[in-house]
């Protein structure tokens, strides 16, 4: 601004030089004019160089620090200071353009009242920034009071306004918004040059405000997903931790209502034949029936959101269906008097889709559960049922086994040994069938002790020891003195005892070796029964412990069994509070190990 009045005091004398001249003078004095007139085009010559230099380097100064920050507010502050420093106005301020409302929003302001500033109410005239919005042109006005563009405006002429300057923040070929500088009292503050100058400014302003508004909106977009995505998962987990439809669909419609601030909201299921459509969770009886009719017959027709608009005092409904497999199996509304927005209904979208999945999960968890449940009460059934016979079956052939309703003779006992030998085979697997249906309805008892592990495994090993005879092999035995007494079932215990000797005795060749190690571990004891048998191949090992699997191995084969066993000894184990593992060779042997508490 100094330089500026420094050129206009130059003009005036070269003015009154020129006005000198024209006058009749000594030859003198008329030479020494010429000089002075002279000298003084040079200085102002030079003197316009620097001021352009000046001008350069100021508008260099302050653009430098554009672009240093993404954030809108410090963007806006550090452009209305460097404005103001570049232009020397009385006062400021930038107005950026909402996109939505295409209205004016003041961001940064100098030297105006805050409270013009809230009131909305600015002094400046409306008529000149809404010209270069419309223009996309920059305004100077060294007089507003005299320029016949504005001089009429009512705000010009209230405001008393004089010198303007107004230039449009111009990226990407759109007027984002627009910087105004004005003077109240003084005319003549502006010059084209100041114009010009902050037109090459506006040009970096606008881009560092446009990279800032970008930057803004994406961090506010990200975090609004990040937040959405959260919810989404605490939603996942409530609907997926429980396995009832019912529940799943209650979830369901709280958090519909909950997220899109709706008012209330329905879940509805469709019923086997999908025709009907049963209001699952509803506080209020929004929807009669037949509504609920024509809206799945919408939804069968066209498997896309509905959005019911306010009408008659009537609510604006969205309602979306839940599609499985691409078929429909439910559906879940919001309700509110307005409407909804766009963010709330696609939030319903995902929703709905999430609840989809966790019905269709809980409706096959419920036949899972169903046909299981069957499984058990038949299998209890049939247990019952063949245990009566194969109990006379069993005591008839050892009294014939005896003698004692006449002497046999050596075929007809080896007859009755096979006979014997059956009826065992299918006791013992009537026996694991029924337990484990036992276990499966929850209806297993177990009288828990504190004993002696040692007594019960010369209990098992004296019942095994004419089989381990049999095939020759050597037994060892270390059960250390100071072991501590377990707390469990023991007649469990020998049934598990039992399993894991008589496998370690199926599985392992004639003349093998079976050892038995039992240890004290923190607060349990740990049992061990290893083998030098056939071992377990890598892909047998994934399967072990799995109901009726056995190794398609002939040398598995061989031996009688029904793959049972296993399966039963780790539920007992797991429900009397241990553990069970194993580890195995194929062609080396195997180890399974089990743990029992000793503290109740
Ligand atoms: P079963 O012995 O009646 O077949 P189990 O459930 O006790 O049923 O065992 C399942 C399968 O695990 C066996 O068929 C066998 O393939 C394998 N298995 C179990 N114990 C051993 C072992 N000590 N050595 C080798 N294989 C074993």
């Amino acid at each position: 601004m100094k330089i500026n009045l420094q050129t206009d005091t130059l003009k005036e004398l070269q003015d009154a030089l020129d006005h000198l001249e024209k006058q009749t003078l000594p030859i003198q004095t008329r030479s020494a004019l010429h000089n002075a007139k002279k000298q003084l085009g040079q200085f102002a010559q030079s003197h316009q160089l620097e001021s352009d230099q000046g001008r350069l380097a100021a508008l260099y100064r302050v653009s430098q620090s554009l672009g240093a920050s993404l954030n809108l507010d410090e963007v806006l502050t550090q452009v209305m200071d460097a404005v103001i420093q570049l232009t020397g106005a009385e006062r400021g301020f930038i107005t950026l353009v909402n996109p939505e409302n295409d209205e004016l929003d003041i961001r940064a302001a100098r030297n105006i009242q805050q409270e013009t500033l809230e009131k909305g109410k600015l002094q400046t005239s409306r008529t000149v920034i809404q010209s270069v919005i419309d223009s996309g042109e920059g305004i100077i006005t060294t007089d507003a009071q005299d320029d016949p563009r504005f001089a009429q405006q009512n705000s010009v002429i209230f405001y008393a306004l004089r010198s303007i300057l107004c230039e449009p923040l111009r990226a990407r070929n759109r007027v984002i918004g627009v910087i105004y500088v004005d003077n109240r009292a003084q005319s003549g503050i502006f010059g084209p040059d100041d114009l010009d100058l902050l037109s090459t400014f506006a040009g970096q302003a606008a881009i560092a405000i446009e990279n800032a508004q970008l930057y803004t909106q994406t961090d506010q977009a990200l975090a609004a997903r990040v937040a959405e995505l959260e919810t989404l998962s605490h939603i996942d987990q409530q609907l997926n931790a429980r396995l009832d439809v019912e529940r799943v669909l209650e979830i369901a419609r709280h958090w519909a209502v909950k997220e899109s601030g709706a008012q209330s909201g329905w879940a509805a299921l469709c019923g086997d034949d999908s025709e009907t459509l049963s209001l699952i969770s509803a506080p209020h009886d929004e929807t009669g029936n037949t509504k609920n009719r024509e809206l799945l017959a919408t939804l069968r027709e066209n498997p896309a959101p509905i959005q019911i608009h306010p009408q008659d005092g009537q609510p604006a409904q969205f309602v979306v269906p839940l599609i499985h497999a691409g078929k429909i199996i439910g559906a879940l509304a919001i309700i509110h008097p307005q409407g909804f927005t766009h963010a709330s209904q696609e939030f319903i979208q995902r929703l709905a889709g999430r609840a989809a999945v966790a019905v269709e999960n809980a409706r096959l968890y419920q036949a899972v559960e169903y046909a299981n449940e069957a499984k058990s009460q038949f299998i209890s059934i049939v247990t019952h049922e063949l245990r009566i016979p194969l109990t006379s079956i069993k005591g008839y052939n050892d009294l014939v086994r005896q003698g004692v309703v006449g002497e046999i003779n050596e075929q007809q006992l080896n007859f009755l040994n096979v006979i014997s030998n059956n009826v065992e085979r299918m006791s013992t697997l009537i026996s694991d069938l029924s337990d484990i249906s036992r276990i499966e309805r929850g209806k297993i008892h177990l009288d828990f002790s504190h004993f002696e592990l040692r007594e019960r495994m010369a209990e098992t090993l004296t019942s095994l020891s004419h089989k381990l005879a049999e095939k020759r092999h050597k037994l060892h035995t270390h059960i250390p003195d100071d072991l501590p007494q377990v707390y469990a079932d023991p007649s469990r215990l020998i049934q598990i005892l039992t399993n894991l000797v008589s496998n370690a005795w199926k599985y392992t060749p004639e003349g093998g070796e079976i050892t038995i190690n039992a240890k004290a571990q923190d607060e349990r004891v740990r049992i061990e029964i290893q083998d030098t048998g056939l071992g377990i191949s890598e892909e047998d090992q994934a399967k072990l412990f799995t109901q009726f699997f056995r190794s398609e191995s002939p040398e598995v084969r061989e031996q009688i069994g029904w793959g049972l066993g296993l399966s039963v000894t780790q539920r007992l184990v797991e429900i009397m509070h241990g553990k069970i593992g194993f580890y195995s060779q194929l062609g080396s042997g195997s180890t399974f190990w089990f743990t029992l508490p000793t503290q109740a």
